[in-house]
């Protein structure tokens, strides 16, 4: 009889069970380094995003598109209770068999840990790591600043129209014209309306987050997306006039665009470019103030009075009303800020100040300067000059 081999007598010394679990964690753990690894490499992530995430997210999608409710809802509550159950148990386990006896209970919550950032790394997290989303944006400095204003009149102009076809409550809150159902399936006609090499063609559904809103609104989270299982949720308790805006911004990150920069100008373009005006207000609401900086680049204080008071009451009403809608509730703002700041530091983007426009202007003494326009800046000057 021979001698029995390495993997054989470590089995009969740690026990199979072990020698499985570390090796499932192994590989997690290389799988995990490797995905870390490839985000440095801009042409990889966009062919791995346009080929596999893309097949997964129409897989996935289709199966949670099944679902009438949020099933990252039920992950969520899950993973809570579970880790609920996970400490008493290992508190039980350990003081009755030691804490040498506990390993494989670490070793399983490792490997359930690894699995979610393994998966959520070769979904999601790819896709921060991909080039600037495709929108079109008009670059080229206007020669006379002067005409800064009467470019922000036309959509000054219009927003007020969109407020005009709008119906606001007495708070100040503009009152969404028709279902959330309708909403949906027009921001995905939108969508499909939008010729993006970028962007996956498909749209999963989007779900209102029911029972865990009143905890996303205490962190002023106004939609939550989780590529894992294709999934776009909205918080059932957002604002009417914020609400389209959302919509879009999530489904733009199941449709490929993760920075939170490009998520927010493809919602702007969506919802700038549709014929329904309560979208198109939800899109000025979101962006309109980035027109501000251009008005100002015109050094005349007459241009700004006016820029200000051209705008209809109810805008300033419902902005109001927004503004203090979430203040009162952001129990935990800042908490939740500082966590999606690390979240979007260790995915390769800038933290949430990616979720502001890019302003760029200089002023001195005499003078206010754009040096070069901002996403949403160029969005509106590309409506502007190009758009057909
Ligand atoms: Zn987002």
């Amino acid at each position: 009889m021979g001698k029995p081999n390495l993997f054989k007598r470590i089995v009969a010394k740690c026990g199979l069970s072990f020698v499985v679990k570390t090796i499932i964690l192994l590989v997690l753990v290389i799988l995990l380094i490797t995905f870390i690894l490839l985000r440095n490499c801009e042409d990889f992530c966009e062919f791995y995003s346009q080929t596999f995430v893309q097949f997964y997210t129409i897989v996935f999608g289709h199966i949670s598109s099944f679902f009438p409710f949020s099933l990252f809802e039920i992950f969520a509550i899950g993973t809570i209770l579970y880790s609920i159950a996970w400490i008493v148990f290992f508190i039980v386990n350990t003081k009755k068999l030691g804490i040498k006896r506990s390993y494989h209970m670490i070793m399983r919550l490792g490997i359930i840990l690894l699995t979610i950032f393994v998966v959520y790394q070769g979904t999601a997290g790819i896709n921060y790591s991909r080039g600037p989303v495709d929108v079109p944006q008009h670059k080229e400095l206007i020669e006379d600043p002067k005409d800064y204003k009467i470019i922000t009149d036309k959509f000054s102009d219009d927003f007020n129209y969109c407020a005009s076809q709008l119906q606001f409550n007495e708070a100040g809150s503009v009152v969404k014209p028709y279902s959330t159902d309708v909403l949906i399936s027009n921001i995905e006609m939108e969508y499909e309306k939008f010729e993006s090499k970028y962007l996956y063609k498909y749209s999963p559904r989007a779900k209102p987050l029911y029972l865990t809103g009143w905890f996303y609104r205490m962190a002023s989270i106004s939609g939550v997306t989780f590529v894992p299982v294709g999934e776009a949720n909205f918080n059932s308790l957002n604002n009417d006039s914020y609400l389209p805006f959302t919509v879009a911004h999530e489904l733009a990150h199941t449709k490929g665009a993760m920075p939170e920069e490009d998520a927010n100008l493809v919602a702007a373009y969506i919802c700038l470019n549709s014929e329904d005006p309560y979208i198109r207000y939800s899109g000025y609401d979101s962006t309109f103030w980035s027109l501000e900086s251009l008005v100002m680049a015109t050094n005349n204080d007459d241009d700004l009075n006016d820029f200000y008071n051209r705008l209809d009451d109810n805008i300033y009403r419902n902005n109001n009303y927004e503004y203090d809608y979430w203040k009162e509730h952001a129990t935990f703002e800042k908490i939740a800020d500082k966590i999606n700041d690390w979240y979007l530091k260790f995915n390769n983007d800038e933290g949430t100040t990616s979720y502001s426009d890019n302003i760029d202007t200089t002023e001195t003494e005499t003078e206010f300067k754009i040096n070069s326009y901002s996403r949403f800046q160029a969005l509106y000057m590309w409506m502007y000059f190009d758009k057909n």
